[in-house]
């Protein structure tokens, strides 16, 4: 059987890059060496957010937070989807100018957002130490539980004809991979969706690891509303260097409460790190004092596939004929998922994109445009 496209991994990137290929009507196989979406896409939050440090993260994250809502409106209860909102935090004067810069921003890009003093900021979540400045609500901000969404769209790519194959990859070729197991797969196209692992098949990328650790509590319904992400996480999660953590709480429909994050540039060992992880809860308590009474129940890592400009690469690699990209999404990657199958599978159709691609083509960076392979 001839592939049109053969998609490494089985990740929420792989999975709507499948969905979406398929649906072009390309014969489409999925290469994946352990469970459908077990890789980052299952230690991640879920987080849907619309991100605005730069105009093409703004374009990105808000383009694929709608198509989250087309697809879940579909079908309210298939995906696990909860529109909780963002809520901001602004933790002093500083913050709050974030907050209202924020705003602006949001506002002129059509995302509805308001901006909340103190009173009305624990009006919205009680349980918020006191002292903070306010924050900024954006309502339309929602989560998920990824690796139920990869699976779904994997089996919607799979009921538009995809295969699903199991296999390790060991390298990219000319006209197909190579397997572990020392079999090839010849196919017209190969895209490389294997998250920070692609960095194994295609060492010249510009990714690195960067680990993250979360905490998933018992459940508490009612404790907080919204996803809670402190302003200052703007500022920590995009240090260059060194080990970080951000207070970052979410809701679970369940009831449970997800604690995140913390970041660590390449480091690829997923073990639980005691020292950072007590950073990381002593930093989410000092926001919400109640943790520290709420019962853990497990704690893990993952590992996020940082791009140098903190951009995805999205589309053909400029110098390894028919290799084509969809990695290097960080920890955006369940956010931007859709709108990377839909910019991907738009230029490999040969048609225009919804939002100008210019920003995520891996062409930008200069080191992949010399000859490998
Ligand atoms: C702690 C943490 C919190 C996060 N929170 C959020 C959030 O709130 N919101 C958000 O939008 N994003 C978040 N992210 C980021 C998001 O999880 C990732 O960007 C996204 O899951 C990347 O998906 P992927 O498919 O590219 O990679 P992965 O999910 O890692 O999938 C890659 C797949 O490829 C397979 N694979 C790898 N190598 C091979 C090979 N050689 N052959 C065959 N198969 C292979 C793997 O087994 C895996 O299944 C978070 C990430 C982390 C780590």
């Amino acid at each position: 059987m001839t592939i049109d496209v053969l998609v490494i991994g089985a990740g929420m990137i792989g999975a709507a890059c499948a969905d979406a290929l398929a649906a072009e009507g390309l014969a489409v196989t999925v290469i994946e060496r352990e469970a459908i979406g077990s890789g980052a896409t299952a230690a991640g939050m879920g987080h849907l957010v619309v991100m605005d440090d730069n105009p093409a993260e703004l374009a990105l994250t808000a383009y694929s937070v709608a198509l989250w809502r087309q697809l879940v409106a579909l079908d309210p209860k298939l995906h696990e989807y909860s529109c909780c909102g963002t809520l901001w935090i602004a933790a002093d004067d500083e913050e709050l100018a974030v907050a209202r810069e924020k705003q602006r921003t949001l506002s002129e890009h059509g995302i509805a957002c308001e901006l909340l003093d103190a009173a009305s900021l624990y009006a919205h979540e009680p349980q918020l130490r006191p002292g903070l400045r306010g924050g900024l609500r954006v309502g339309a901000d929602a989560v998920v539980y990824p690796p139920k969404s990869a699976a779904l769209l994997l089996a919607r790519a799979q009921s538009r004809g995809a295969k699903l194959r199991s296999g390790q990859v060991s390298a990219v070729i000319e006209g197909g991979v190579l397997l572990a197991d020392g079999s090839a797969i010849h196919a017209g196209k190969v895209l490389v969706a294997n998250g920070s692992a692609s960095l194994q098949l295609l060492p010249e990328l510009p990714v690195r690891p960067k680990k993250g650790h979360i905490v998933i509590t018992d459940r508490y319904p009612g404790t907080i509303n919204h996803q809670l992400v402190e302003l200052g996480y703007i500022k920590s999660a995009h240090a260059a260097d060194g080990d970080s953590v951000a207070f970052n709480l979410q809701p679970r429909p369940t009831g449970q409460l997800l604690i995140g994050s913390s970041r660590q540039f390449d480091v690829t060992d997923k073990t639980v790190e005691p020292a950072i992880l007590a950073r990381m809860l002593a930093h989410a308590a000092s926001f919400v004092p109640a943790l520290t009474n709420l019962h853990v129940l497990r704690c893990w890592t993952g590992l996020r596939a940082a791009s140098s400009d903190g951009l995805p690469l999205i589309g053909p690699h400029p110098s390894r004929p028919n290799v084509w990209l969809a990695t290097g999404h960080e920890g955006l990657g369940i956010t931007t998922s859709l709108a990377t199958a839909q910019l991907l599978s738009a230029q490999i159709a040969g048609r225009q994109t919804e939002i100008p691609i210019t920003p995520y083509l891996p062409a930008r960076f200069e080191q992949l445009g010399k000859q490998y392979g």
